[in-house]
C-alpha cells in the first residue's frame, strides 16, 4: 500500500460541500494498480447516505445563486483558472490515472499532456459558450414579442466510466457546471483517485462550496441512489448499455433527463485506394490504444480484398511496436487492462477466437511478464462477421479483420452491428468517403483520420450506443431548462392571444 496516498487529505475521499471526507458508515474498499496487482490504498465507500449528503449540498449552493444564478463572466473565469491549474498539474493527474487504471504515462510532453490538455479544452469550451450562446427572440408581428431563456436547471447526476476517467469527467462536469448547475458526480470505483485532483482544483479556482461534489463507490450502492434521488433532475451517464438500460429504468419513475453515450463495435473502413500505410498505423491505433478500452475503438477491420494480404502483413509488423509493458515507463504503448475481471473477459474473448476464426497474432498474456492484467495485442482473422467476436464490445487490443469486395458489402458489413458509435473510412476517393458517410448508421465518422474533434459536433451514438448527443449547444440543451416569456407589444385587449 502507498504510504503517501494513504496520508493525503483528498486522495481517495468524497468530495461534499467543499471537503474531504470518509464514507459515513466508515466503509472502504480498495483501489487495486493493475499493473502490479497491489493495491494502493483504502478508498471511501459511498452509499445511499453519502449521496442524500452530495445532494443536499449541491442542492443548497444551487439554491443559494452564488453559482447558478452569477454573472456568466464569474463561472466563466473559476472554469479557465481550474483549466489553467489542470495543465500545471498535468504530471501529476496522469500519474495518479496510470497507477488507478494502467494508461501509459506516454512520452514527456513539452506541455502539459494531450489528455490533460483537452480536459482542460472540455472547461474552457464550455465556460465560453455559456458566455457567448444567445436565444431567440420572435417579433411576430407588431403586437407580441417573445423570447427564449436557457437557464441552469439544478442538480444534475453524473455517472463517468474508468478509461479516460478525467477527460470524461471534465466533458460532463464542463457543461453541467458552466450552465450554472450543481453536480453530484460519482466516478468509476475502478478509477477513484484521480478525481481528487479535480476537486482540489475547484475549490482553488474558486468554485462556491457544494456546487460541485463527488462520491466514490460502486454503482450498485452509489451509483443507484444517486439516480433515484427526488432532487437530482437529470442524469449523464458514459458506460455500458445494461447500465445504461438499468438507469433509463430508475430515472423514467420520476421522469428524469437522461443521457448516454455508451459502447461500440466499430468499423475502420480501408479501401484499396487508400493511403496504406496511414491506414495501418491508424488502424493499429484506434484499437490498441488504451489496450482497446476505448469507446471509439476501431475494433473491426474491414479491408477490400484487393490489398487483405498486403494489409494483414503490414498490420502485424506495426503491431509488433505495441508491446505490452509497464505503464510508468515513458516507451511504453501498451498497458494492462484495468482489471482482473476485465482481463478474464477478454481472455475469454481470445478463447472463443480460436474456435470462431483464427488468431493471426497475440492471443494471450504476454510471456514476459508475470503479475498484471496484459494480453497482447491480437488480431482475429477467418472469422464470420456473426461470430461472436465480430458482434461483442471486448473492450480488449483485439480487432477481428474481415475483407470486403465492394463498397456495398463493406457498408452492409460495417452496419451488421447491434452498435452504431463511431466509423472509420481510409480512401482517397472523396465520392467513396461522402457515400460511406452518410450509409453508415454511427454517430460520428472520421474520414483518413482518427479521433479529431470540434467540441461543437456532437458527440454519441445511433442504435445500442447512446441516446442523445452531448456537445456545444447540444450540451446547452441538456443542462439547462430552456423556456420562453411573452410579452404583448399593445395593450392586451387590443391584441388577440393565439
Ligand atoms: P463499464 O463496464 O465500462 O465499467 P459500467 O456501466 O459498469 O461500465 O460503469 C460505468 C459507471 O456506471 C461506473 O461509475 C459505475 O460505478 C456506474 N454504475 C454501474 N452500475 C450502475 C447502476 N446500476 N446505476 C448507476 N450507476 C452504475
Amino acid at each position: 500500500m502507498s504510504d503517501s496516498l494513504e496520508q493525503s487529505r483528498s486522495v481517495g475521499k468524497h468530495f461534499i460541500g467543499g471537503e474531504f471526507v470518509a464514507a459515513e458508515s466508515g466503509a472502504t474498499f480498495e483501489a487495486v494498480n493493475p499493473a502490479t496487482e497491489e493495491i494502493l490504498m483504502q478508498v471511501a465507500r459511498g452509499d445511499e447516505k453519502d449521496i442524500a449528503y452530495a445532494v443536499a449540498a449541491a442542492k443548497s449552493a444551487f439554491d443559494a445563486g452564488d453559482w447558478s444564478r452569477a454573472a456568466p463572466s464569474f463561472r466563466r473565469k473559476v472554469l479557465f483558472k481550474a483549466a489553467d491549474l489542470i495543465e500545471a498539474r498535468s504530471a501529476e493527474i496522469i500519474r495518479l490515472q496510470t497507477l488507478e487504471m494502467g494508461g501509459p504515462l506516454g512520452p514527456e510532453f513539452p506541455g502539459p499532456h494531450p489528455v490533460m490538455a483537452r480536459s482542460a479544452w472540455n472547461l474552457r469550451f464550455f465556460a465560453e459558450e455559456q458566455e457567448q450562446a444567445g436565444g431567440h427572440a420572435f417579433n411576430r408581428d407588431d403586437t407580441l414579442l417573445t423570447y427564449t431563456m436557457s437557464d441552469a436547471a439544478g442538480v444534475f447526476g453524473l455517472i463517468t466510466p474508468w478509461n479516460a476517467p478525467i477527460m470524461l469527467s471534465t466533458w460532463k462536469m464542463a457543461p453541467c457546471l458552466a450552465y450554472g448547475n450543481s453536480a453530484v458526480h460519482k466516478p468509476s470505483e475502478m478509477s477513484p483517485l484521480s478525481i481528487s485532483i479535480l476537486c482540489e482544483i475547484f475549490a482553488e479556482a474558486g468554485m462556491p462550496q457544494g456546487v460541485y461534489n463527488a462520491v466514490l463507490g460502486y454503482g450498485k450502492e452509489a451509483g443507484i441512489p444517486l439516480v433515484e434521488h427526488k432532487e437530482v433532475i437529470g442524469v449523464s451517464f458514459t458506460g455500458s448499455p445494461g447500465t445504461a438500460k438499468d438507469i433509463a429504468g430508475r430515472a423514467a419513475t420520476s421522469l428524469k433527463r437522461t443521457s448516454f453515450e455508451l459502447g461500440g463495435k466499430s468499423a475502420s473502413i480501408i479501401f484499396a485506394d487508400a493511403d496504406l500505410k496511414k491506414a495501418v498505423g491508424a488502424a493499429a491505433m484506434s484499437i490498441f490504444m488504451n489496450s482497446g478500452q476505448i469507446c471509439v475503438a476501431g475494433s473491426r477491420i474491414l479491408v477490400q480484398r484487393s490489398i487483405y494480404d498486403d494489409f494483414l502483413e503490414q498490420f502485424e509488423k506495426v503491431a509488433a511496436a505495441w508491446k505490452p509493458g509497464d505503464p510508468m515507463s515513458r516507451t511504453t504503448r501498451l498497458g494492462p487492462l484495468v482489471s482482473k475481471a476485465q482481463y478474464d473477459r477478454v481472455m475469454g474473448y481470445l478463447d472463443l477466437a480460436r474456435t470462431e476464426g483464427r488468431v493471426l497474432f497475440g492471443g494471450g498474456r504476454p510471456s514476459n511478464l508475470e503479475k498484471g492484467y496484459f494480453v497482447e495485442p491480437t488480431a482475429i482473422v477467418d472469422v464470420a462477421q456473426d461470430a461472436r467476436v465480430c458482434q461483442e464490445e471486448i473492450f480488449g487490443p483485439v480487432a477481428t479483420i474481415i475483407p470486403f469486395d465492394d463498397v456495398d458489402q463493406a457498408i452492409e458489413i460495417a452496419n451488421d452491428s447491434t452498435y452504431g458509435l463511431a466509423g472509420y473510412i481510409w480512401t482517397e476517393s472523396q465520392t467513396t468517403a461522402h457515400y460511406v458517410s452518410h450509409r453508415l448508421q454511427t454517430g460520428m465518422i472520421w474520414i483518413n483520420s482518427g479521433f479529431d474533434r470540434d467540441l461543437r459536433q456532437p458527440f454519441g451514438g445511433m442504435k445500442m450506443s447512446g441516446l442523445g448527443r452531448e456537445g456545444g449547444g447540444l450540451s446547452r440543451e441538456f443542462f439547462t431548462e430552456t423556456r420562453f416569456a411573452s410579452f404583448p407589444l399593445v395593450p392586451r385587449g387590443a391584441a388577440t392571444a393565439h
